[in-house]
């Protein structure tokens, strides 16, 4: 493979930074005039109106620049894509992130195209033996300009470009990425969807994503048009070293690649110059439970990347509400399991399996309260607590 350029530039506040850092990576070598252009961003969600979208989503700073560029290089057709995440007990859907990230507003604007992958046409993909549904658009590109949003992520370790193309999923898919093994089918989808051109945007950079508010003001772009090239110098920045990564790990397993920055030109800031620390760590087990709600005698081992982002939500919400309901209780050994990691612990008096998942990890235990679901709904969640669990 030839020797790839990685572009990482100061972000001034104008599009001049973008154009330099595609200028320095060749980013529009393949590019013609005539091409379907679709940018995938990341507008996975749409939170709280009063939280600024920033880390959580693309700017629409990087984007305006981006359409504005490829405008004055003679581009027309022109469209932004993605699949938001669909979980409808919090609201989310793809109204809400697309207004929320400001790009409904955005391509109003500007006159471009806004797909939502969600309402759109699927194609199906055996991929490690699973069933995949990937969007039609995104497959159909001429061009496709992967967009993250620069991210630390509480499962994947980071999130960039090669995480990014998760939006490209059916809704169901992504929440079967989690069962079939997270990093190995993000590698996997990368082998079916090539970025021609990613551009990680990286003026701020999110802390234990992939949602919050500790996001981190760092004003680079990061752009080059090998996608993994981009996140290896990405990881780097963050300050996670890219061979610790699993999804990385996969990746080069499956093309050969190494995951140093040996084979990669890096132009522009030298990344000494520019590279943080930032944490990627939030384990959500009993431990903080505990902790938060000042509660003996519950226990819940951190499912990881095998729980995904629907019961993550869901169910955890329902337990928090229910422990602040019952703060400083003192429970008769009860056990909480989400996800399709946990198995029960012998000890544990009183197993709740929390979700289909869950039920089938721990299906040879017997004595078990389960609540069916995928996800189960807060509500759910919180009266099957209310109603079952025993104090001391
Ligand atoms: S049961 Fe929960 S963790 Fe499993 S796929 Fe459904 S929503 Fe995801």
């Amino acid at each position: 493979m030839e020797r790839a350029t990685v572009a990482v530039i100061k972000y001034d506040r104008t599009p001049n930074a973008l154009r330099k850092a595609v200028g320095l990576c060749d980013g529009f070598e393949k590019l013609k005039t005539t091409d379907k252009i679709l940018i995938k961003p990341n507008a996975g969600q749409g939170l709280r109106r009063t939280q600024p979208p920033n880390g959580v989503v693309t700017t629409t700073a990087i984007l305006g620049d981006l359409i504005g560029l490829l405008r004055d290089y003679g581009c027309t057709n022109i469209t932004i894509g993605e699949g938001p995440i669909l979980l409808p007990e919090f609201r989310w859907d793809s109204t809400r992130a697309f207004e929320w990230s400001g790009i409904r507003e955005l391509a109003q604007s500007l006159g471009v195209n806004l797909v939502d992958f969600n309402e759109g046409e699927f194609v199906r993909f055996v991929m490690g033996r699973k069933r995949v549904e990937v969007s039609k658009v995104a497959l159909e590109a001429d061009f496709l300009i992967d967009v993250p949003v620069m991210k630390t992520h509480r499962q994947s370790m980071v999130s960039l470009g090669l995480k990014n193309l998760k939006g490209c999923l059916h809704n169901t898919s992504k929440k079967n990425f989690h069962r079939f093994g997270l990093d190995k089918y993000i590698a996997l989808l990368n082998t079916k969807i090539k970025p021609d051109l990613t551009i990680i945007d990286s003026i701020y950079a999110l802390q234990r994503g992939p949602w919050g508010d500790d996001a981190h003001r760092l004003d680079l772009i990061i752009a080059g048009k090998d996608v993994l090239s981009c996140d290896l110098v990405g990881s780097i920045i963050l300050g996670i070293d890219p061979k610790t990564v699993p999804q990385f790990q996969e990746f080069a397993q499956m093309t050969g690649r190494p995951l140093d920055l040996e084979s990669i030109d890096i132009k522009g800031e030298r990344i000494e110059d520019v590279a943080t620390k930032l944490e990627w760590r939030l384990v959500l087990a009993g431990e903080t439970l505990s902790q938060d709600y000042e509660v003996k005698g519950i226990a819940m081992d951190d499912p990881g990347e095998l729980v995904c982002t629907a019961c993550g939500t869901t169910v955890w919400t329902g337990i928090c509400q229910y422990l602040e309901e019952n703060r400083g209780a003192e429970f008769d050994s009860i056990e909480f399991c989400v996800g399709l990691a946990p198995k029960a612990k012998e000890e544990s008096r009183q197993v709740f399996l929390l979700g289909n998942c869950a039920i089938t990890a721990n299906k040879e235990r017997k004595d078990t309260i389960r609540l069916k679901g995928c996800p189960p709904s807060i509500q759910d969640t919180y009266d099957i607590l209310k109603e079952h669990s025993v104090r001391k």
